[in-house]
């Protein structure tokens, strides 16, 4: 089976693991750059994405990490994570780094600047997922080649939140503003484990 690495270093790493174990995958932590070869694929958690990118410059992990990814290593990102594969960020921190990867514009904390949380059913690719938002990011705007995989409905509730974009993919790279690993639903993470074994060829294996 492929093995998935989930970048270890801050966030809600234990709750990746426990979503992929689901997916028939070897999941398993990573902190360190020459883990990296062994691995079909990364998860970048949800956590704190300054924190994050500090760490993975202190641990010599973010050079490697961003050249992998860059040459088409498959990588998904859930909140945290979105921010660390976008190209480019609005409400960032000067001094923030960025694996990118991602040919979209998020703003850090967008939801946040009217409520800490927020939570919804919404549609992706054609499945209907509940979708749980923590101070989260939204994609502001996506280059050509970018496919949208999730907006947030139009409701009421949702204010200024309505219509963004919160699920996106490009060539070997996923991002979501939510947490699929927070409420016990592997389908996300089946969506990366399909791409990444489309995109390695690892069901050979
Ligand atoms: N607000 C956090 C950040 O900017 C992301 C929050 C999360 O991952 N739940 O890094």
């Amino acid at each position: 089976p492929p093995v998935i690495g989930v970048l270890a270093l801050q966030g809600d790493v234990q709750e990746h693991l426990i979503s992929l174990a689901k997916c028939d995958v070897t999941a398993r932590p990573i902190r360190r750059p020459e883990e990296l070869d062994e691995l079909d694929g990364i998860v970048i958690p949800g956590g704190e994405s300054t924190t994050i990118s500090k760490l993975l410059d202190n641990f010599e992990l973010l050079e490697p990490l961003r050249a992998k990814i860059k040459a088409g290593f498959p990588a998904y990102g859930s909140c945290a994570g979105m921010i660390l594969l976008a190209n480019n960020v609005l409400d960032g921190r000067e001094d923030q780094h960025q694996l990118g990867g991602l040919d979209v514009t998020v703003r850090r904390n967008a939801f946040g600047r009217q409520v800490d949380s927020f939570e919804t059913d919404l549609d992706l690719a054609g499945e209907t997922v509940h979708a749980v938002f923590i101070r989260a990011p939204w994609v502001e705007a996506v280059s050509e080649g970018v496919e949208v995989l999730a907006t947030v409905p139009v409701t009421a509730e949702a204010g200024d939140a309505a219509g963004r974009i919160v699920a996106v993919r490009q060539g070997n790279v996923l991002a979501t503003a939510f947490h699929p690993e927070l409420t016990g639903d592997e389908r996300v993470h089946r969506l990366f484990v399909d791409m990444v074994r489309g995109l390695t060829g690892s069901e050979e294996k």
